[in-house]
């Protein structure tokens, strides 16, 4: 069924961690722990979503040693976590707190995440979870002595070199199981090699506590294949432990009335949403802003507050955010200090605010995860696009990139979706400085907008109900479109004037706005 709230539900074999239940279950726990910190409006985390879910489904036996978990960093509640665990940009995923990279190639990304998550541990031995058993290689000594300490009738040893994951994986695979223990054992162990006449890696041999010991014979040596022959000795039981869904608390799901929107219009409550989610959530991951990021804000706050068409207490607000902003001195800004600007309900004596409430009214998805912030960003930054253009009536502004540098600038340095990001630089730094004019300007971000579209269309990110058109689609812009050649081409002046019109003061509705 569809994710309550976020990317992931109930019945996914992963923990749904919320504020109340992350720092409890994964500071100071005897398991490890895996968590993605996502944001359920982030494309990337879309596409993300079905690897985290199949690895949770594949090392599911591993708990209690290895647990796998998400948090919603875009649910306000867990907001404060997120900022507290150092999340800055998703998904970010931790073992155990620590920052592991997610491998890039999606064709054996399961195998690479798993693997991954053996080496990280073992990288941070000093935090190695007590519920993890010992993954390193054994040795003579211990294999000798093995079945006197050891209250197990088999002991299954895997001949590996260095760099297999095998072993390990196995050993972990077979965690709940009692009365069989698992080792690997290096090609290097000159000693067990001679032994058991060991003569290709991997391969592995079943040791039973009455003396005796035999190859394992599997078809292939391969992960499952162990696990099926040693699941299956007799004597062999899966243990006492069950794993819980604990500490998984109901997931409070209200369900979101859907508003009716005009496509052809522009909500006041989208671009108001989306001032509130970019300066009071987005801005917040950093706890101090220094350099490019001070840069960026600066200057996003100043195209806001020169050409946001808002109600006059939200101009009021970003013109005294910007006022406070230009007074900075230094490089440095705590986000403690901003916070207080933020809230400022009041410019000298009219009311300077800008409500905390988020609302989707045209960007609102069919579910929770499709639309929302994103779209209000692109949406915000086209109409400050097309608002400079009216200032600059004529073709000639002073600086034509004053709005799009503004925009790249805060992409690069707060827009949380982080491959979205690089993407965006990608095409900003291709393009962007051609642009001349404020007119240019405006086409510029529709024909990349359009790029975006085009890539996205039939993924994972698509709102059935809103699917990833070239933009504008003929039922809005019948002059836009011309055929030549029997080929769709745009016609730009007339992209440009709807542009104008569709981005204008008089286009935006304040339906749902407070
Ligand atoms: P959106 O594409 O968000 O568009 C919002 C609204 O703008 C539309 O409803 C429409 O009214 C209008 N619009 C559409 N096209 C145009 C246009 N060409 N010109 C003017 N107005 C237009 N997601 C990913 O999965 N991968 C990415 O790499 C990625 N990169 C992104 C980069 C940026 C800078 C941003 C802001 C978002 C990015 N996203 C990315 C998110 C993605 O582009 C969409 O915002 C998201 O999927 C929501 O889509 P949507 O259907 O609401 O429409």
């Amino acid at each position: 069924g569809a994710p309550p709230g976020g990317l992931y539900s109930p019945g996914d074999p992963l923990v749904l961690l919320q504020v109340d239940t992350l720092e409890s279950s994964v500071l100071n726990s005897s398991s490890a722990w895996l968590v993605e910190f996502y944001a359920s409006w982030c494309g990337h985390c879309v596409h993300f979503a079905p690897i985290w879910r199949a690895l949770a489904a594949d090392i599911q036996e591993w708990s209690p040693a290895v647990n796998v978990a998400v948090v919603d960093c875009a649910d306000i509640a867990n907001q404060k976590m997120c900022g507290k665990f150092g999340i800055t940009g998703f998904p970010t995923l931790k073992v155990n707190s620590v920052c592991f990279v997610p491998p890039t190639d999606p064709g054996d990304s399961i195998q690479n995440l798993r693997q991954s998550i053996i080496t990280n541990l073992e990288m941070h031995k000093e935090t190695w979870p007590p519920a993890c058993p010992p993954l390193e290689p054994a040795s003579v000594e211990e294999i000798r002595g093995f079945f006197q300490t050891n209250n197990v009738t088999y002991l299954a040893l895997i001949f590996e070199t260095n760099e297999s994951f095998l072993g390990r994986e196995v050993t972990l695979d077979m965690l709940q199981y009692e009365n069989v223990a698992v080792r690997r054992v290096l090609s290097s162990e000159e000693e067990l090699v001679k032994k058991y006449g060991v003569t290709a890696f991997p391969s592995s041999f079943l040791l039973i506590n009455n003396g005796t010991f035999s190859r394992i014979p599997v078809q292939m040596e391969a992960r499952s294949f162990y696990t099926h022959f040693l699941r299956r000795l007799p004597g062999v039981t899966r243990g006492p432990y069950m794993p819980t869904r604990a500490p998984d608390t109901p997931i409070k799901t209200t369900p979101i009335p859907r508003k009716p929107a005009d496509r052809s219009k522009v909500y006041m409550a989208d671009l108001e949403s989306a001032l509130h989610y970019a300066l009071r959530v987005e801005v917040a991951r950093f706890s101090v802003l220094t350099g490019e990021r001070v840069r960026a804000l600066k200057d996003f706050v100043a195209v806001l507050a020169k050409y946001f068409p808002g109600r006059p207490f939200v101009q009021n607000f970003l013109r005294s955010v910007d006022r406070w902003l230009r007074n900075v001195r230094g490089s440095r800004i705590p986000y403690s200090a901003l916070k207080l600007v933020l809230t400022n309900r009041k410019e000298g004596q009219a009311p300077a605010v800008l409500s905390n409430n988020v609302t989707w009214v045209g960007c609102q998805g069919s579910e929770p995860h499709f639309r929302g912030y994103p779209c209000s960003l692109w949406t915000l930054f086209h109409l400050l696009t097309v608002q400079a253009t009216r200032h600059h009536s004529g073709q000639k502004a002073e600086d034509p990139l004053e709005v799009l540098g503004a925009m790249r600038g805060y992409v690069q340095s707060f827009f949380g979706c982080r491959e979205c990001a690089q993407h965006f630089e990608g095409m900003a730094a291709e393009s962007m400085d051609k642009v001349r004019s404020v007119d240019e300007a405006a086409l510029w971000l529709w024909s990349r907008h359009n790029r975006v579209n085009a890539r996205l269309a039939g993924t994972a990110t698509e709102d059935p109900q809103f699917p990833k058109l070239q933009w504008p689609p003929p039922e809005l812009c019948h002059p836009c479109h011309s055929v030549v050649k029997r080929r769709q081409v745009w016609d730009e002046a007339a992209v440009l004037q709807f542009l104008k019109a569709y981005f204008s003061p008089i286009n935006i509705f304040l339906n749902y706005t407070e």
